[in-house]
């Protein structure tokens, strides 16, 4: 008998709750619209929710079968039906997993630029109406967090912060890129969406990556989670991935916030929109976070759980639908949960994140945006990595291979 790959005592099996979802709207799309939004306009939440509740086991079987799967595919993959095979969903993912990336593991650490933010979300700690302690690093304390970061043997870099933009807006990250760029071979970023230039602009400053998750895809739940602020325009950050691929991105990451809605039906459309991408910008390369609602100053709970299990039955769906796809878990998760999911199918993990500015050194008080659950040391997760027979890479190293600066 196969050692089974699933530690069945390690993942919690939590009620699936599923809310009500109201009606998506179906309008056309205004005319000069193009992009991914053209594609969105065509499927209906609730129809999409339908199709993915009513696949069975013979579309799972088939799916699992094939050699290239499509969206029909994955649809059955995240459906409830595929819940009894996933020892096999991740025998394959693995397998898939090896043949791409081999035993390496990527490991990635935030550096929190700002916790200033004009929007009101109802999920995040740095939220507008959080009346909390605001900080935006200066130059000398950027170097301090550098590092700190440096000493933890990493040379890339994801850089975070809220949306203020007469703060953290482009006048300061171009004040800051040159700092930062001096010290990582690698820059990836997850701030506010920009304009088509503005990327363009940072782009030749020595950024390579940049992660926009839509939060949510059903429109209506959008606004209701981001009532105030520029966020709250669900069109202009849908349509972010078509700006970064028409400004020649090296690596874009997308995701939903897990616990905001149906979690497979947003997955759904996370999967039609990286479809879409791979197709519209080829060139770029593309990356799936998972992040879990996670508590925080003012504490949103979930409206869907997603159990342990069936965050690993997505992971495994997601990389039996790509086998090119990086796909990454931050430590939101569980020290336990890190551990057992790390040969099914994940490519990148943080290390050692905090989530405050200032958080590694300069002001470790500071407002964290969510609480970390895996508190370990990049040195432990390194250790733990290289005890599972794989080995733990500090430098996202396909930039400098592609630009032939090696
Ligand atoms: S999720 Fe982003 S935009 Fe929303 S409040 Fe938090 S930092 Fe600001």
């Amino acid at each position: 008998m196969k050692t089974p790959l699933i530690n069945a005592g390690a993942l919690q099996n939590l009620e699936h709750k599923n809310g009500k979802s109201s009606n998506f709207p179906t309008t056309n799309p205004a005319p000069g619209n193009f992009g991914f939004q053209q594609v969105f306009r065509q499927h209906n939440w609730d129809d999409v929710k339908d199709s993915i509740y009513a696949k069975g086991s013979v579309e799972v079987e088939e799916a699992l079968h094939k050699t290239k799967r499509t969206l029909e595919d994955f649809k059955a993959l995240i459906s409830p039906s595929a819940l009894p095979y996933l020892e096999d969903m991740a025998r394959i993912s693995r397998q898939l997993t090896l043949k791409r990336f081999g035993k390496t593991m990527q490991l990635y650490i935030p550096l929190y630029l700002s916790n200033e933010c004009q929007n009101i979300c109802t999920y995040c700690g740095f939220s507008l109406d959080n009346k909390v302690h605001r900080i935006t690093l200066t130059e000398k304390q950027l170097l301090q967090e550098i590092e700190v970061i440096k000493s933890f043997g990493y040379d890339h870099v994801l850089l975070v912060s809220g949306e203020a933009n007469k703060t953290v807006g482009m006048d300061y990250f171009k004040k800051v890129f040159p700092i930062i760029r001096a010290h990582f071979s690698h820059i990836s970023m997850e701030v506010q969406p920009l304009d088509q230039e503005e990327y363009e602009a940072l782009i030749d400053l020595g950024l390579n990556t940049v992660l926009v998750y839509q939060e949510t895809y059903h429109e209506e739940n959008y606004k209701f989670h981001h009532p105030k602020g520029k966020k709250s325009n669900f069109e202009y950050r849908l349509e972010t991935p078509d700006r970064l691929g028409k400004a020649e991105l090296y690596k874009m990451g997308l995701g939903v916030l897990i616990g905001l809605e149906d979690w497979r039906v947003d997955s759904f459309f996370c999967a039609l929109h990286l479809d879409y991408l791979e197709k519209a910008y080829w060139k770029t390369k593309y990356s799936i976070s998972f992040p879990r609602l996670r508590p925080y100053v003012g504490n949103l709970e979930p409206k869907v759980n997603i159990s342990d299990k069936e965050l690993v039955q997505l992971i495994c769906a997601y990389r039996i639908f790509n086998e090119e796809i990086e796909l990454s878990i931050s430590t939101r998760e569980s020290e336990k949960f890190r551990d057992n999911i790390l040969k099914l199918g994940i490519t990148s993990m943080s290390a050692g994140s905090k989530t405050n500015p200032g958080g590694y050194v300069t002001d470790k008080e500071a407002l964290e945006q969510f609480e970390i659950s895996d508190e370990r040391t990049p040195a432990q997760i390194a250790e733990m990595i290289k005890r599972q027979g794989y080995e733990p890479i500090w430098k996202d190293w396909d930039k400098s291979f592609n630009a032939g600066v090696l």
